[in-house]
C-alpha cells in the first residue's frame, strides 16, 4: 500500500468537505474540516450524534492551537508535556473562523487535542488546517480501536478510510477544561494524578450541560446489558476478566494491567456482544486507580449509570 498516495487522496477529500476515517492512539475518529459547517454536518448526522455535543479540534501541534485557543499558563505547561498525545484541553475560543460555530455547538470555547499517531500526524500535515475527528461510531456506542470496527459503523458516510492498525491507548483522549478552575470533564488515559502534578488539584466537572455536554448521554454501550463489579459470570452471561478473574469468555488483562485493559476494552465489549445465545455481560471489579478510573468512567456509562 501506497501510505503518501492514501494521505494525499484522503487531504483531498477532506478539502472537497469530504469524511475520512482516521487512526488515532487513542481511537478511530470520522475526520472532517474543522472550518467547513456542511461538512461538520455530515460528521454530525453520520454518528446520529446531537448536534449540541461540540467536537474536538485536532491540530498537529501546539502552534496550530495557539491561533485558534488562548493558551495560559496551565495550558502551556499540559501541553508542553503531554502533546502529542491523549490530553484535550478546553480554552476560550480565539478565532471563531477555524472552528465552525456547528463544531463548538455555539459555545465561546473550543476543545482542542494533538494527535500522536503518525497517520493522524500525516494527514494533519498534508491537509493544514484543522480537523474535528470525533469516534468514527453511531452515537451512544463503543467507540471503534480497529479499522475494521470503524468501516462497520461508519464507512458508509466516508470518502477514505486510513488503516492505521489497532488503536494502542483504546479510550477517548482525557478531556480537562480550563476556563476558572482546572476541571476534569472526561477521565482518559492522561490521569488525575499526571495533570495534577503539574498544575494543582482539579475540581471535579461541574452540573453546568454545557461545560461537558457529552456526559449526559448514555455512551459507549454494548446491545446486551452489562453488569459491573461482577464475581463470576450468571447463566447467559458472558464474561469480561481481569487479572486473575480470568475463566471462560474474555479477559481484559490476564496479567492486571490497567493499559493492556484499557486497549481491549471496546473490542471485547464488541466481540461479547456477538457471543452465540448471550443475555448479558458481566465484567470483573476493576481498580479506580490511574487508568483504572477512565476504564470505569467508559464502563459505568456503557452499563447506563450516568455519573
Ligand atoms: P468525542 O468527540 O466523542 O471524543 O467527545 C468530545 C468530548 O469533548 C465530549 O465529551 C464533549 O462534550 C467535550 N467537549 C468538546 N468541546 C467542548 C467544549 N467547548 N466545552 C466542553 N466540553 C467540550
Ligand atoms: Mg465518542
Amino acid at each position: 500500500m501506497d501510505d503518501h498516495a492514501d494521505i494525499a487522496e484522503a487531504a483531498a477529500a477532506l478539502k472537497a468537505g469530504g469524511l475520512v476515517i482516521l487512526p488515532t492512539e487513542t481511537v478511530y475518529g470520522l475526520a472532517a474540516d474543522a472550518g467547513d459547517a456542511r461538512a461538520v454536518a455530515k460528521v454530525y448526522e453520520a454518528k446520529g450524534r446531537p448536534a449540541f455535543n461540540p467536537l474536538i479540534a485536532h491540530v498537529a501541534d501546539i502552534a496550530m492551537a495557539r491561533r485558534i485557543a488562548v493558551f495560559d499558563d496551565r495550558a502551556e505547561r499540559l501541553a508542553a508535556a503531554f502533546w502529542p498525545g491523549p490530553l484535550t484541553l478546553v480554552l476560550p475560543i480565539a478565532d471563531t473562523a477555524a472552528v465552525c460555530d456547528l463544531a463548538r455547538a455555539g459555545l465561546d470555547t473550543v476543545a482542542v487535542r494533538a494527535p500522536a499517531h503518525p497517520v493522524a500526524q500525516a494527514l494533519l500535515q498534508a491537509f493544514g488546517g484543522l480537523l474535528v475527528a470525533p469516534s468514527a461510531n453511531r452515537s451512544g456506542r463503543p467507540s471503534p480501536t480497529t479499522l475494521a470496527d470503524a468501516v462497520a459503523e461508519t464507512g458508509g458516510s466516508a470518502a477514505v478510510a486510513l488503516d492505521g492498525g489497532p488503536c494502542w491507548i483504546g479510550l477517548e483522549s482525557t478531556v480537562v477544561a480550563l476556563l476558572d478552575e482546572a476541571r476534569l470533564l472526561r477521565p482518559g488515559a492522561v490521569t488525575r494524578a499526571e495533570i495534577e502534578a503539574l498544575i494543582g488539584p482539579l475540581s471535579e466537572a461541574d452540573a453546568d450541560a454545557k461545560r461537558s455536554p457529552g456526559r449526559l448521554t448514555r455512551h459507549y454501550a454494548p446491545n446486551l446489558p452489562l453488569r459491573l463489579n461482577a464475581e463470576e459470570p450468571r447463566a447467559g452471561e458472558v464474561w469480561l476478566g481481569f487479572g486473575r478473574k480470568g475463566g471462560s469468555g474474555f479477559n481484559l488483562s490476564p496479567d492486571g494491567d490497567l493499559a493492556e485493559a484499557a486497549a481491549n476494552l471496546f473490542a471485547y465489549l464488541r466481540a461479547a456482544d456477538l457471543a452465540d445465545g448471550a443475555t448479558g455481560i458481566s465484567v470483573a471489579p476493576i481498580p479506580d486507580t490511574g487508568l483504572g478510573e477512565a476504564i470505569n468512567d467508559r464502563l459505568r456509562r456503557a452499563a447506563g449509570y450516568i455519573g
